[in-house]
């Protein structure tokens, strides 16, 4: 009787195990990071004993679709590329996504006695690209470089069409599109805040290298509020955070 109650125990602790040995492999080979993550903090909610080892990354698919869309100067806008614009006023206009944020930015912003903040360019269309990258191919031309000279330098400080954050709808310029913006108090207050609204310093002077663009203070781009707070907290450029979740 003895021994039949301790083979039942041995049973039961095995049957154990087993179910143990089956949750960590389906676990281990589970190709999506992320999903694990979320399933985690699922876990965690139900279970405040579940212990999460790794960094809590909250990135939805959603938001990897659209707010991360990497254009750069070896990253074409996509073919397809749909975009519905909402105007910001008369002329200018933004992604209708993100158009809310940028208002509400540039509300609080004013609502804190920073009125010397206007949006100088935002969308700008393929067509519109083109024309300002070929006056100023015709501007060097006219000082008398070749063609060849005229565009490799045109290529330097002016994005090819489709090439620009600017055709994405997501990137915005501030006020005079000059250095001088830094010195703001709208600069310094963008710098603190932008992430609550979603926005990152799209090219800063210490990651030139990597954006291959020099440092432009008036350039910022939308990322959602997520994404722009943990690449800010990780001290990373966009490119590098592509990377990195990409990881
Ligand atoms: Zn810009």
């Amino acid at each position: 009787m003895k021994n039949f109650k301790l083979a039942k125990v041995i049973i039961f602790i095995l049957i154990v195990i087993v179910i143990i040995l089956i949750f960590v492999r389906i676990d281990s080979s589970t190709e999506n990071k992320q999903s694990r993550v979320l399933e985690n903090i699922k876990l965690n909610k139900e279970n405040k004993n579940t212990v999460i080892n790794e960094p809590v990354k909250a990135i939805s698919r959603k938001e990897l679709d659209w707010k991360l869309t990497l254009v750069n100067s070896e990253n074409k806008l996509p073919e397809n590329y749909e975009i519905t614009l909402a105007s910001i006023d008369q002329y200018r206009k933004f992604d209708s996504r993100a158009i809310g944020y940028l208002n509400d930015m540039i509300k609080a912003m004013k609502n804190q006695g920073i009125t010397n903040i206007w949006v100088q360019s935002s969308y700008r269309s393929i067509e519109e690209q083109t024309k300002i990258f070929n006056n100023k191919v015709k501007k060097y031309k006219n000082e008398g470089k070749t063609s060849e000279e005229a565009k490799r330098l045109t290529e330097k400080v002016i994005n090819k069409p489709g090439y620009s954050e600017h055709n994405l709808g997501l990137a915005v310029d501030f006020n005079y599109v000059d250095n001088y913006f830094e010195n703001t108090r709208a600069f310094k207050w963008l710098k603190e805040n932008a992430e609550d609204y979603g926005f990152i310093l799209r090219y800063p002077k210490e990651k030139e290298s990597i954006t291959k663009v020099t440092y432009e203070p008036w350039h910022w781009r939308y990322i959602g509020e997520e994404n722009a707070k943990e690449m800010n907290r990780l001290g990373l450029c966009l490119e590098e955070y592509i990377q990195y979740l990409k990881k």
